[in-house]
């Protein structure tokens, strides 16, 4: 598999590639710690990023899931499988996680949603038992510095993961980056905008510089400043 280096964000962060979302790698003193699985079919990817930087599945201690879209969870279960490591997800999205629940439709919009219901039913890997369900403000297990936002609206357990000693902030799809301007995320799979934005506004309580996004190049300077004008902008 041709090897794709990985983007250092700060001293211990890293973000990989995988198919769908990125996976972001966070290394601590006992192992490594994975904010989100990537779509399906990306373990040989994430394998393959973290022997880059000298590491391997075998060190990955915990996955964090930003929320339960397919192109974040979806590869969580074969994960796992070749970790063992334990799962993290917010609270309100253990059910979906762990299969006691239906995973709700991304597309806000009742026609798209029965339309690709067939399709993005295949996206996930089949149900994960949650080790730790996540509540507002709770460190990680494995890595005590780093801190679970709750920011819902683009899901309702929408997390945000904050990295306090590097001022850098993991957002998920809670947050867009293109064309080198700040967004909230897509309405069309955004089961809650106003709530977003509310979420986004909760987020410049926090002192941070970088941004990791999901799906776009990280924000590595000024980024409090620029959600700060994004909120103002939309307010
Ligand atoms: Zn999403």
């Amino acid at each position: 598999m041709k090897l794709v280096r990985p983007v250092r964000i700060a001293p211990g962060v890293y973000q990989l590639r995988a198919i769908g979302a990125k996976v972001t790698a966070l290394f601590g003193e006992d192992g490594v710690v994975l904010v989100d699985s990537g779509g399906r079919g990306s373990v040989g990817l994430i394998s393959a990023g973290l022997r880059a930087l000298g590491s391997s599945l075998e060190m990955v201690r915990l996955i964090v899931l930003t929320h339960y879209h397919p192109d974040h969870a979806g590869n969580l279960s074969k994960l796992v499988a070749a970790t063992s490591a334990k799962v993290a997800v917010h609270r309100q999205e253990a059910a979906i996680i762990n299969g006691d629940e239906p995973a709700p439709n991304p597309y806000r919009h009742s026609l798209v949603a029965g339309l690709t219901k067939p399709f993005i039913n295949k996206l996930y890997g089949g149900p994960v038992a949650v080790d730790y369900p996540l509540e507002d403000g709770d460190s990680l297990p494995d890595l005590g510095h780093v801190q679970a936002i709750h920011t819902p609206g683009h899901t309702s357990g929408s997390l945000c993961l904050y990295v306090a000693p590097h001022k850098t902030l993991i957002v998920g799809d809670a947050l867009r980056h293109r064309f080198g301007r700040l967004g909230p995320p897509a309405a069309s799979v955004t089961r809650d905008p106003v709530e977003a934005m509310k979420s986004l506004e909760k987020l410049l309580a926090l002192d941070f510089d970088i941004i990791c996004f999901g799906h776009y190049p990280p924000l590595r300077k000024d980024a409090r400043a620029a959600l700060q004008r994004l909120v103002q902008k939309s307010g």
